[in-house]
């Protein structure tokens, strides 16, 4: 059957989320509005804050979904909250030039803090935590890398601190020639996290019907006309892609790719350093490990990316990949890291930049896409809610051309 999105598969077997309270919601089964002002396409994090940042405007809103909402990716997310882009701000300083790298780096800084005020205000139980971050130096930025990066960090008025081969020795006992230690991070529970702002949207009165494919879309005289693939049609003035890795095909473009990642999860109370309950930790590599703990005691560990788009189906690679997690992390931090009680694997969506892409889709005059590609792509969901919500609204957002879906 034809789709506007190519369905595929998203994961390879459960997270630890999957085994928490709280991480489903209640759905409509059938579609009672045909005619909305805003129709959001998919029940994940992207869909979940971008119906929060319309609701109090007086708007008929419906979001669907071809799935279970939070079945996508954002099940699978670690949940590393951070405004710290997978390419650095000196780097992306020399391909964008500094005005608008800039401004990209210290969006995504705003856009944590306002994701955390915004849990903070609805109240959402999904352990959201304040974090540090520890980003260390790797085969890809080494030490001097690092200084370059604290520099342009400091120029863009982000705070950031290098610590050197001694002080992450002293502070950390991990031997890398340096560090960036960052405040502007959070983590928490990313199913609970979606849940959370799903109820709050239901709440508000926008109904979220799951079992809903939206398979063709056509402009019609300033609104548009939205098939679903059993044959109804939702007349919505605009229409909101939330689709994640499964992106609208009219903005596939060689500067994303669909590729492999692989991720674990200890036992809880597992013995880790003091610091790490404090601090997100990733490193200048390519591919990178990143690790966590969770509140109760695991050690969250992924990485490993491989540039193919089904290797993560490979039942054999779930075994093997963890094994390597493991043991680089062991390695890093000098504990042993104990048989993992969930090992899961995703598929993953990258830039060439590190950048999402958010904004209307081209050639379409109402129709937008969120695609919050990239190691951070909570914090982009954040700013696409901000962006895309603006316009919808009528408000431009000074960053609205940050993101194009053509670079
Ligand atoms: C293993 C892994 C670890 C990650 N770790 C982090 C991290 O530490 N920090 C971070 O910030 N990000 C991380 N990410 C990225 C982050 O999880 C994603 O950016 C985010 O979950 C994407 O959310 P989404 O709502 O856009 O997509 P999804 O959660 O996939 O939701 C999209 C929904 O759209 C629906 N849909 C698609 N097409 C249609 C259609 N035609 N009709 C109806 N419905 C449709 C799908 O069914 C799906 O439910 C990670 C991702 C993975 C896979």
């Amino acid at each position: 059957m034809q789709t506007l999105t190519r369905k595929r598969d998203l994961r390879k077997a459960e997270p630890l989320w999957a085994d928490t309270p709280r991480h489903t919601v209640r759905t409509q089964s059938r579609l009672s509005a045909h005619d909305v002002d805003v129709l959001i396409v998919g029940a994940g994090i992207s869909g979940a804050l971008m119906a929060n940042a319309l609701i109090a405007h007086d708007l008929r809103i419906l979001m669907v979904d071809r799935r279970k909402p939070i079945s996508g990716s954002s099940m699978a997310s670690t949940a590393m909250i951070q405004h710290e882009l997978d390419v650095p701000l000196h780097q992306l300083n020399r391909t964008l030039g500094s005005a608008s790298a800039r401004r990209i780096w210290q969006r995504s800084a705003r856009a944590v803090e306002n994701l955390a005020s915004l849990v903070d205000a609805l109240r959402i139980p999904c352990q959201f935590e304040r974090r540090n971050t520890l980003y260390l130096s790797g085969s890809s930025y080494g030490a001097r890398a690092l200084q370059a990066e604290v520099k342009a960090r400091e120029a863009a008025s982000l705070e950031a601190t290098l610590l050197t081969q001694a002080e992450l020795r002293a502070r950390f006992d991990i031997d890398r020639t340096a560090a960036i230690e960052t405040r502007v991070s959070a983590s928490a529970n990313p199913a609970q996290l979606t849940s959370g702002f799903l109820r709050h949207a239901q709440a508000s009165g926008i109904p979220i019907v799951e079992n809903v494919e939206i398979t063709d879309i056509r402009e019609i005289g300033g609104r548009n006309a939205v098939a679903t693939a059993d044959g109804q049609i939702i007349l919505a003035t605009h229409v909101v892609f939330c689709t994640g890795y499964e992106f609208l095909k009219s903005v596939a473009n060689k500067n994303h790719a669909i590729v492999s990642t692989w991720a674990l999860a200890t036992a809880p109370r597992h013995p880790r350093p003091d610091w790490l309950d404090d601090y997100l930790v990733w490193e200048g590599a390519d591919p990178y490990i990143y690790f966590r703990s969770t509140r109760d005691g695991r050690i969250i560990v992924g990485g490993e990316d491989e540039k193919s788009d089904d290797a993560f189906q490979d039942p054999a690679k779930l075994k093997s990949k963890s094994d390597i997690l493991r043991r680089k992390l062991s390695d890093l931090i000098g504990f042993r890291i104990g048989e993992p009680e969930y090992r899961w694997a995703a598929a993953f969506g990258v830039t060439a930049q590190g950048l999402p892409m958010i904004g209307r889709a081209p050639g379409m005059q109402n129709v937008f896409a969120a695609m919050g590609y990239g190691g951070n792509g909570i914090t982009f969901s954040q700013i696409a809610a901000e962006i895309i919500s603006s316009a919808i609204l009528g408000h431009a957002d000074p960053d609205a051309a940050l993101f194009p879906f053509t670079t």
